[in-house]
């Protein structure tokens, strides 16, 4: 029996989300006593919780949009890197190469920072962990074809509202054909020595820029 290990967070109403993110809110809209049957409105952004980014995130009239992501990049054999990294600690090209080896095309990278733990907590959006440009471009230059971590982006946080973000690791990602995937769970229950299976799936949500999503690890 293969093992199903659920890599995403719980997807409930007032989840704690980016402050760039509308709240998500679940409202009833019949109730078995009225209407005889329970039905929900569900409201959130396209960027909430476990969620893959389309390159439409980042650049007007980019693709693949959600929709259009192949199934082929999105389910597939991983490789896990996993670390403890603290508050505005980075990883490396160096890193990377020491978990894992030389990456190879058409990879799926899982990255475990060790942040998961910090979901539901203030420190969670605070000054994460991330990746240093030679980290990104490495793995650019390998052509890898999905990056998923634990933390809500491969970009730094520290910007005020108002200032230009700081995305240059969304963009060379993305410029580079690599789909992100952000903010997973359970990344350390992936058994190390094991091959695994990724499944990555957001609904075929069509022309958006991102997607909550259902993250499986599947070990055999
Ligand atoms: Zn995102």
């Amino acid at each position: 029996m293969p093992q199903y290990i659920d890599l995403s967070h719980t997807f409930c109403e007032g989840m704690q989300s980016h402050p760039s993110q509308p709240p998500v809110e679940f409202t009833q809209t019949a109730r078995i006593f009225m209407e005889h049957f329970h039905a929900t409105r569900v409201s959130f952004g396209s960027h909430c919780g476990s969620h893959v980014d389309s390159p439409s995130h980042m650049f007007d009239g980019a693709h693949p949009l959600v929709d259009e992501i192949p199934l082929e990049t999105l389910i597939g054999p991983a490789k896990i890197a996993k670390f403890r990294k603290e508050q505005k600690e980075t990883v490396t090209k160096a890193d990377i190469l020491a978990a894992c080896g030389e990456l190879e095309q058409g990879d799926r990278l899982v990255v475990s920072f060790g942040w998961y733990p910090h979901w539901r907590s203030r420190k969670y959006f605070d000054n994460y962990p991330t990746f240093t440009m030679d980290a990104v471009e490495y793995m650019v230059e390998k052509k890898i074809a999905l990056l998923a971590m634990d933390t809500p982006s491969p970009d730094r946080p520290d910007y005020s509202w108002g200032e230009a973000k700081r995305t240059e690791n969304h963009h060379a990602l993305m410029k580079g054909n690599v789909i992100i995937v952000e903010s997973l769970t359970n990344l350390e229950s992936i058994p190390d020595d094991k091959p695994f299976e990724l499944i990555v799936l957001p609904l075929r949500a069509k022309g958006l820029d991102g997607f909550p999503v259902r993250a499986v690890a599947v070990c055999r």
